[in-house]
């Protein structure tokens, strides 16, 4: 399909289905020589950092796989997505686990839940009302939506997953059902998935206060190509359409990027997470900079004695580089780093990190700098999961002050207006409102107003990266 006629259909997509189209036409899909890779999209006029570039509606939107034997996780309603902790089956007899009759009888599950009930779920003989297997297979059937409507087109031109593989969510319908799939039908599930394997995004809802992540499949985002340095970050609304803005100031011409791994990962683990998972080698600058801006992210500290060294590849896109240290010049197999990479994440798994005293303790005995992968990790996990009015004022200020440190990080890697710092922000805000809190009475009003200062300084920061799901408590990320 012409580049043109894949603009219009998606534009035309959009104005239809309410992504609001009208003021946020500044891109185009291009093949042009300013994409990284094959199709991008690329500004046709100046961004400022905070801009809308455009509010993208999802094709499918699914809740995650369970494992097959039902344990781990609950489902979430597969209607709603509120979480269920007592969930059973749908009224309708599609046996997807729903929150009761106004989820059942909601128009969106009109069709699928029609088209499973024919297929004949199986039943177990343990009496329960929903099927995990047809909850796996979700977005396999509700590719199936696609193939009716006048957005069929998405199907031939949207980038598939290439392998051999049975499908996981096609298998887990037919394990699940007791009448034969049809083979055309089959045929659009598997490409749905495939294509959902290689674009889909985390889409995150707020439900009771609750962070469910999902799996959305939005068709612009979808020509996004990648870069470790993206120039957009997204929020979503309660639609759960794409609201996906500058990060960073974009230029006319320049191509409009997204990341597709962990921003604040160091190279050897985005590199290894981007090959496997949407098998390809990023070169970016940040790629191609051994130190990452000056951060030595993927370093480990110089396993020489007395030497103060960091060892870093000498060809960071290479998996198999050599490492060395600067400062003694050692060398390390990349056989032997990938041994101390292990034992680091294996250290850093079994620490616990709410006591920072210990934690700091541990990272000094065994060589480990603060900033070393794995550690931050653990640092962003106290920073999550710690509830400020439980800490004791050691505890308190530690997180303190890994909120600053991290922002400090997210500054030297030149994210911008991301996520992070907007999630960042609004935890230290929490934790400086705390200290303030405590402190009320021994502080004069004076120093009082330098942390209101510092609170609405914060404030704004949050706000602006959030939009409305700022007000939310990261806690509770299911
Ligand atoms: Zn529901
Ligand atoms: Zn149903
Ligand atoms: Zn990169
Ligand atoms: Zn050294």
């Amino acid at each position: 399909m012409e580049m043109n006629a894949i603009n219009d259909c998606v534009k035309n997509y959009l104005s239809h289905c309410g992504g609001g189209i009208k003021g946020y036409g500044g891109w185009t899909i291009s093949t042009g020589s300013e994409t990284v890779a094959g199709r991008g999209v690329v500004a046709t006029r100046d961004y400022s950092v905070g801009d809308v570039i455009f509010v993208d509606v999802p094709l499918i939107v699914s809740p995650r796989a369970l494992g097959t034997d039902g344990t781990g996780s609950w489902p979430v309603c597969a209607v709603c997505y509120s979480e269920m902790t007592t969930p059973t089956g749908c009224p309708g007899g599609c046996r997807l686990p729903v929150c009761g009759r106004q989820c059942a009888d909601r128009p969106e599950h009109r069709d699928e839940c029609r088209y499973v009930r024919q297929l004949r779920p199986k039943t177990k003989s343990d009496g329960q009302t929903w099927s995990v297997g047809i909850y796996n297979a979700i977005t396999a059937v509700r590719g199936l939506s696609i193939k009716d409507g006048k957005y069929r087109f998405f199907l031939d031109v949207l980038q598939k997953k290439s392998t051999d593989k049975l499908t996981f969510e096609v298998e887990e319908l037919k394990r699940n059902i007791s009448m034969e799939l049809d083979k055309e039908d089959e045929q659009i599930m598997v490409t749905t998935c495939k294509i959902m394997d290689a674009n889909c995004f985390e889409t995150i809802v707020n439900r009771s206060n609750k962070l469910i992540s999902l799996k959305g499949l939005y068709p612009v985002a979808a020509f996004m190509n990648h870069c470790c340095v993206p120039n957009t970050m997204h929020n979503f609304n309660e639609k759960l359409q794409m609201i996906a803005k500058a990060s960073l100031p974009i230029y006319k011409g320049q191509e409009i990027t997204t990341s597709y791994t962990y921003s604040i990962w160091p190279t050897s683990l985005r590199q290894n997470h981007l090959l496997t998972s949407k098998q390809f080698i990023c070169t970016c600058i940040r790629c191609c900079d051994t130190e990452e801006f000056g951060t030595k992210l993927a370093a480990l500290n110089c396993i020489v004695k007395n030497c103060e060294g960091r060892i870093l590849p000498i060809n960071p896109l290479d998996k198999k580089s050599i490492w060395q240290c600067k400062m003694c010049t050692k060398l390390v197999s990349s056989t032997e780093m990938l041994c101390f990479y292990k034992d680091v994440e294996t250290l850093m798994k079994s620490i616990s990190v709410f006591c920072p005293k210990s934690f700091e303790a541990i990272l000094k005995s065994f060589n480990i700098h603060k900033d070393s992968p794995f550690v931050i990790d653990l640092r962003l996990k106290f920073i999550w999961k710690s509830k400020n009015n439980s800490l004791n004022l050691e505890q308190l200020l530690y997180k303190e002050k890994l909120c600053m440190e991290m922002l400090d990080l997210v500054r030297k890697l030149r994210l911008g207006q991301c996520r992070l710092l907007g999630l960042i922000s609004l935890e230290l805000l929490k934790v400086i409102r705390e200290k303030a809190y405590r402190f009320r009475r021994n502080w004069n009003t004076k120093t009082l107003n330098v942390f209101e200062g510092q609170i609405s300084k914060l404030k704004e920061i949050y706000t602006s990266v959030l939009d409305e799901d700022a007000n939310l408590d990261n806690n509770n990320i299911q």
